[in-house]
């Protein structure tokens, strides 16, 4: 018998942006789909309308595309067992609830909001930890097992605040096999008879998951650790309906900085960093930030978020588009929480920037910045600054000496370095480079250089005043090439300036 061909899908639900962790798990089903010359499926959860937020699918699309995964079927990309948006499939569901009541697996159960609210009150009054709507307290309820036939009959038939859920057995174990964490278990007397069809004809998501996986052909699910518990419920409705369950792989959590508890969307403003791909904007809460606009290459982020919860078995770090999909494996998915470590993905970035052709950095630097500066003298500032950034902001927010002149000056520097008694020095040095005829690095730098040696001076006592009067500060790439690419004119009015300001300090 040949293996069934890989389909895996990304199946998130439109109720907020994506967070990062959505964004991993994305990852993990694209590089094991491409890996097995599977198909990689986009399906949209929608079944909840009331927690649907308008904008958050086309985030999603954006962001997944922005990250450069794409879909072989989908709401965009089309299909033959679409449609890809739950609530566009929503009578098909119906059909399968019946299924699992005729099965005696799920029943019609009638509870109104005040019945259940009023049922939780009664347990607590009893002191017990929470209520549970299972074997225990089905018989006490408003449902097809607790009333008479003609009775519950007669409410379906109204159609007056029918749902549907599961039957749950009493003294079973529902086992099965997960990817990353082997044999799991689950006791029937700890599940609860799950909600599977709502009052207003939706499925719920369990019902859901479960009938697309299945029609869509899904070989395996790769999903958040978060879902584990529900597989116990998704397992017990597949073996109900005779159906074979896809194969499943739980990825452990993303932790906090701190790796004490899950990463959260709050974690990103207390901690100062995206916890969102793209920018989103929360309404009242603010924008949230994303890793795009913060300045992160697409590729540094999947490498960053790669390891975040699986490791390559040796000490390889980077990895292209093409290796990742070489070396991922689901077997080499780590159990244990993942703690996010934003230096760690900035160091990526940087890595990443660092490999990048100028040109390509140009695009991504002269798209966001108005600086009124030829391209060839922006993609000269790019290739200076390019190992002394992590984020891509920074080429230009760390690089304003080449903009404008320097506001102030590195006092320490000035106080240490600065002497009366080389001002004389200091101006023939730069009339000499004055009557210089070629301004390019190698000349400056000999001219520079020459003059200090054979006056006997000290190059700590010159070449610190020379940066911090024409740059302002002692951050910054190779002085010569700065120098040849602020020009002439530039340095010595800079010069000038400088030689001004120190008059009226001394
Ligand atoms: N809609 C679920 C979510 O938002 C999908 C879980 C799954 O992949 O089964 O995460």
């Amino acid at each position: 018998m040949g293996e069934a061909k890989v389909r895996v899908r990304f199946a998130p639900s439109p109720t907020g942006p994506l967070h990062i962790g959505g964004v991993r798990t994305a990852l993990y089903n694209y590089l094991f789909a491409r890996k097995h010359g599977g198909d990689f499926i986009l399906r949209i959860e929608d079944t909840d309308q009331n927690r649907y937020v308008a904008g958050a699918e086309a985030y999603i699309r954006e962001a997944l595309e922005w990250l450069g995964m794409n879909f072989d079927e989908g709401p965009a990309a089309g299909g033959d067992k679409g449609p890809y948006r739950q609530s566009e499939r929503k009578a098909l569901y119906a059909e399968y609830a019946r299924k699992l009541i005729e099965a005696g697996k799920a029943y019609y159960a009638f509870d109104s909001a005040e019945e259940l609210e009023a049922a939780r009150e009664k347990a607590k009054a009893e002191g017990k930890h929470s209520f549970k709507y299972a074997a225990e307290s089905r018989l006490s309820m408003k449902n097809a097992e607790s009333l008479p036939e003609e009775e519950w009959k007669a409410l379906v038939a109204s159609g007056d605040n029918v749902i549907v859920r599961l039957k749950m057995p009493l003294d079973q174990t529902i086992e099965f096999n997960d990817i990353v964490r082997g044999k799991v278990q689950f006791a029937t007397n700890e599940l609860d008879d799950k909600v599977i069809l709502k009052a207003d004809g939706m499925p719920t998501y369990h019902l859901a998951n479960i009938v697309d996986d299945h029609l869509m052909e899904i070989s395996h699910v790769i999903r958040g650790e978060e879902w584990l518990s529900s597989t116990a419920h998704h397992m017990f409705m597949y073996n109900a309906l005779g159906w074979e369950a896809p194969n499943y792989a739980h990825l452990p959590l993303i932790l906090k900085p701190t790796g004490k508890g899950k990463l959260s969307k709050r974690d990103g403003a207390k901690f100062g960093f995206p916890v969102f791909p793209l920018d989103w904007d929360g309404g009242e809460e603010g924008i949230y930030p994303g890793f795009r606009e913060t300045g992160f290459l697409p590729d540094a982020l999947l490498n960053f978020l790669l390891l975040l919860g699986w490791s390559s078995g040796d000490d390889q770090e980077r990895f292209d588009r093409a290796s990742m999909i070489e070396a991922f494996d689901l077997s080499r998915i780590i159990k244990s929480g993942a703690r996010f470590d934003f230096d760690k993905a900035k160091w990526f970035n940087q890595q990443y920037i660092i490999d990048t052709p100028i040109e390509v950095l140009y695009e991504h630097v002269s798209s966001n910045s108005e600086k009124a500066v030829s391209k060839s003298y922006l993609s000269t500032v790019i290739e200076l600054m390019k190992e002394r950034v992590e984020l891509l902001p920074q080429f230009i927010e760390n690089a304003d000496f080449f903009f404008n002149a320097p506001s102030s000056y590195d006092e320490k520097t000035i106080r240490k370095k600065w002497k009366e008694e080389n001002k004389s020095h200091f101006e023939t040095l730069f009339s000499n480079l004055r009557s210089l005829e070629i301004f390019k690095a190698p000349q400056i730098e000999s001219e520079i250089k020459s003059y200090i040696s054979n006056e006997n001076l000290k190059f700590g006592d010159i070449l610190p005043i020379i940066r911090v009067a024409i740059m302002g500060t002692m951050k910054g790439p190779d002085l010569f090439a700065s120098l040849e690419l602020l020009g002439k004119e530039v340095v010595l009015e800079r010069w000038e300036h400088f030689l001004q300001q120190t008059n009226t300090l001394t």
